[in-house]
C-alpha cells in the first residue's frame, strides 16, 4: 500500500509542488515523508496488534464506568503524542500546517491498522478543528488547545432516537441561563443523543461534546425544520476559563452502549442530556456554551463536512485495502485444485495455489480496483481542499468538491464493502471464520454505508442537489476536467477506455437530463441510488484512466496498475448501462408500487 499511496501522492497529484505554498513553505518532500513514516509505525506497532482484541473485548458498561482495552487507551494516546490531532493546524497553536492531503494520508495508516481504536482520535480532531472554525478565542483556548494536546478527547452529538437523516427534528432543547459566561452564552441542554460515537470512556479525563440543540422561539415552543438548530460545547466535566476542571461534574450521563456488529472498539452511546443525574452549579440540565450564533449549528457542524465525508471515505478504502491484502497474501499460500487441461486434470499432480486460477485472480483484481481507485478519488479531493483553501482556483476546487463528495462517502462505503466481501470468499470457509481477520473488516466496513449521512441521502444530495445548482456549473466543472483526460488518452494505448469514458460521460449528462425532464422531484429522484452507483463509476473509471496515463515503466508495479485500470473498463463501467437506463426513464415501479405489496 505504500508504494502506491506514495505514487499517488507524489507522482501523479504532485503534493510536492505544496511546498511552494507559503502556507506549507517550511515543508518539504522529507517532512511529508516523515509524517506519513511516524503514523505508519505508530499504527504497525501500536493499532494493528490489537484491532482483533478490540473487537473481541468490546466496551463493557458496569452501571457506573465504562471498560477499554488498556491497549486502545495506549495507541490514542500514542496517536496524540504524534501531533496528528493538530496536524492541520496553525503552527502557533501547535499544529504542523500540513496539507489535507498529507494530514488525510497519514491518517489512512490508522484506519487500515484499526478503524475503531482510530475513531477517538479523528473524532476529537474534527470536534476541535470545527471549535477553531466557529468558536470564541476563549473556546479555543480552553477546549480545542486542551484537544489538540490530547488532554482531552471530543465528539459530535448530532443524532438522537427520532431524528437520524431528518436532523430538523432533533428534540434537545436549549435555554439560556446566563448570556454573560465567559466561555460563552450558557444555556442548559435537555434531551437524548442516540449513537454517540466516542461518547464515554476513561481515556482522557474530560469529554468535549458538540451538541446540536434547539433554543426555544419567543412561544416557548422549537422552532421547527433546521434553522432552529444551534451548536454547543458541552464537556462531561465543567471547566474555568484556564482549563482547570472544577470538580463538578456536568448533567449528561450514559443511558447504556449499543452493541454493533462491527467498529466494536469505539464505544457508541446513549446519552441522556439535562436528567437531573448530577445538577452541576446546583440545579439539573446539561450546561453548554453556544458556538456560534443562535439557529447557525447545523452550518458550522457541516463547516467541516468535505473533510468529514473524505474521512470515512478513505476509511472505507482502507479497511478494503486491509482485505485485499490479507487475501493476496493467503491467496499465495493455500493450495488447492489443479490445472484444468484439454485432457482434464491430473490428479496425481501437486495441487496448485489458488491465485493461479483465473476466478480468483478475479476476485483480487476487482479489490485492488476497487481499493487502489478509491484511494486516488479520496486523495483526489483531499487535494482539491487544499486547493479551496490555499490555491488560486478556489471557485474551481468547490465546484468540483460540491459534486464528488458524495461519491467521495459513497463510493467507497459500497465498493469497498464487496471488496470485503470477495476477501472472505478468496478464503472460502476458513474467511468465515474469526480464525482470519478478514470478517472484522466486513463488519466494521457495513458502517459507512450509514453514518455521516446515509447511501439513500447522499444519492438525493446527488441527483436533487449538486448535479443542478447553479444550472449545472458543478456537473458541467467535472466534465471539463474529465474531457481534459479524454484528450490525454485518445492518441495512446488507452483509446479505446478514453471512447468508453466518453460515451459513459454523455450517458450520465443524457440521463441527468431525462431524470429531471418532468421537473417533478418525486419521479426524477425515485432512481437516485442507481445514479449515485452509475456516477460514482463512472467517476472512478475517470480516475484509473488519469492514473494509467501517469504509470512509467513496464515493472510489475505499472502492470498491476494498468490490469486495475483495464479491469476497470471491461467488467465494471458496463455496468451503468442498467443503473442509467432506470434514472433515464424514471422507472416508476419503486415509488408506486403498495406499501401492502411487500
Ligand atoms: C456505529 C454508529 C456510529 C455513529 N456515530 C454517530 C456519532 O458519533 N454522532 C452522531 O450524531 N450520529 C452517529 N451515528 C448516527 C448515524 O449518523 C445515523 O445512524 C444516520 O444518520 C442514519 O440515521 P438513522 O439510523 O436514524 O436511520 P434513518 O434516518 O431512520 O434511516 C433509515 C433508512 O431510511 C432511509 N431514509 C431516511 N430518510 C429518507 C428520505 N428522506 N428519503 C429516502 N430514504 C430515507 C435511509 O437512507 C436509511 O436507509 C452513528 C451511527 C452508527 C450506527
Amino acid at each position: 500500500m505504500r508504494q502506491t499511496l506514495d505514487f499517488l501522492l507524489f507522482d501523479w497529484l504532485r503534493a510536492g509542488d505544496l511546498t511552494m505554498r507559503e502556507r506549507f513553505a517550511e515543508h518539504s518532500a522529507e517532512t511529508f515523508a516523515a509524517v506519513l513514516d511516524t503514523c505508519e509505525r505508530i499504527a504497525r506497532e501500536k493499532f494493528a496488534p490489537f484491532n482483533r482484541l478490540a473487537d473481541t473485548e468490546e466496551p463493557r458498561f458496569d452501571g457506573e464506568r465504562v471498560h477499554l482495552p488498556q491497549s486502545t487507551h495506549e495507541a490514542t494516546q500514542a496517536y496524540a503524542e504524534s501531533g496528528m490531532l493538530a496536524a492541520a493546524q496553525d503552527y502557533d497553536v501547535g499544529g504542523m500546517q500540513l496539507p489535507c492531503v498529507i494530514e488525510m494520508a497519514g491518517n489512512a495508516f490508522f484506519s487500515k491498522a484499526s478503524v475503531a481504536m482510530g475513531g477517538y482520535a479523528m473524532l476529537t480532531s474534527g470536534n476541535a478543528n470545527l471549535i477553531m472554525a466557529h468558536g470564541t478565542p476563549l473556546q479555543r483556548e480552553v477546549f480545542a488547545r486542551n484537544e489538540f494536546a490530547g488532554r482531552w478527547f471530543g465528539t459530535m452529538c448530532l443524532s438522537e432516537p427520532q431524528a437520524g437523516s431528518s436532523l430538523s427534528d432533533v428534540a434537545t432543547r436549549a435555554e439560556l441561563e446566563d448570556e454573560a459566561d465567559p466561555l460563552g452564552p450558557r444555556y442548559r441542554l435537555m434531551g437524548h443523543k442516540m449513537w454517540i460515537s466516542a461518547g464515554e470512556h476513561e481515556i482522557t479525563e474530560n469529554i468535549v461534546h458538540l451538541v446540536l440543540a434547539k433554543i426555544p422561539g419567543p412561544d416557548g415552543r422549537p422552532v421547527p425544520g433546521t434553522k432552529g438548530i444551534s451548536l454547543f460545547i458541552v464537556p462531561k466535566k465543567l471547566v474555568d476559563e484556564r482549563a482547570e476542571l472544577t470538580g463538578e461534574r456536568n448533567d449528561v450521563v450514559l443511558a447504556g452502549l449499543n452493541h454493533k456488529l462491527g467498529y466494536r472498539g469505539t464505544t457508541n452511546c446513549l446519552l441522556n442530556f439535562g436528567e437531573g443525574r448530577f445538577t452541576p452549579l446546583g440545579r439539573k440540565g446539561a450546561v453548554g456554551y453556544l458556538v456560534g450564533r443562535p439557529g447557525d449549528g447545523l452550518r458550522c457542524m457541516f463547516h467541516m463536512m468535505n473533510e468529514a465525508r473524505i474521512g470515512v471515505g478513505l476509511g472505507a478504502v482502507m479497511l478494503g485495502y486491509a482485505g485485499y491484502e490479507a487475501s493476496l497474501e493467503y491467496a499465495k499460500q493455500r493450495p488447492q485444485g489443479r490445472p484444468m487441461t484439454a485432457a482434464g486434470k491430473d490428479a496425481a499432480s501437486p495441487q496448485r495455489p489458488i491465485i493461479e486460477h483465473a476466478d480468483v485472480r478475479r476476485m483480487l483484481l476487482a479489490q485492488k480496483s476497487y481499493v487502489e481507485g478509491g484511494l486516488a478519488l479520496e486523495l483526489y479531493c483531499a487535494r482539491l481542499v487544499d486547493e479551496l483553501h490555499t490555491g488560486d482556483d478556489a471557485a474551481g476546487a468547490q465546484a468540483l468538491l460540491d459534486v464528488l463528495i458524495p461519491i467521495a462517502k459513497s463510493w467507497p462505503s459500497e465498493w469497498c464493502l464487496e471488496a470485503n466481501s470477495l476477501a472472505i470468499q478468496v478464503l472460502g470457509g476458513y474467511g468465515y471464520t474469526r480464525d482470519f481477520p478478514v470478517e472484522q473488516y466486513w463488519r466494521d466496513q457495513r458502517l459507512n454505508m450509514i453514518h455521516e449521512g446515509t447511501h439513500g441521502i447522499q444519492a438525493l444530495d446527488l441527483l436533487g442537489r449538486k448535479v443542478v445548482q447553479q444550472g449545472g456549473a458543478s456537473l458541467a466543472a467535472l466534465a471539463a476536467r474529465v474531457q481534459q483526460t479524454i484528450e490525454r488518452a485518445i492518441h495512446t494505448d488507452w483509446a479505446p477506455q478514453a471512447n468508453q469514458l466518453a460515451a459513459a460521460l454523455a450517458q450520465v449528462g443524457g440521463a441527468t437530463k431525462k431524470a429531471w425532464s418532468t421537473g417533478e422531484p418525486e419521479e426524477a429522484l425515485a432512481n437516485a441510488t442507481p445514479y449515485l452507483q452509475a456516477f460514482g463509476h463512472t467517476v472512478l473509471a475517470w480516475l484509473w484512466l488519469d492514473v494509467a496515463l501517469s504509470v512509467q515503466g513496464e515493472g510489475d508495479f505499472a502492470q498491476g496498475k494498468r490490469a486495475a485500470a483495464r479491469y476497470f473498463f471491461a467488467y465494471e463501467l458496463p455496468r451503468i448501462d442498467a443503473w442509467l437506463a432506470v434514472v433515464a426513464r424514471r422507472e416508476p415501479l419503486c415509488r408506486e408500487i403498495r406499501a401492502e405489496w411487500l
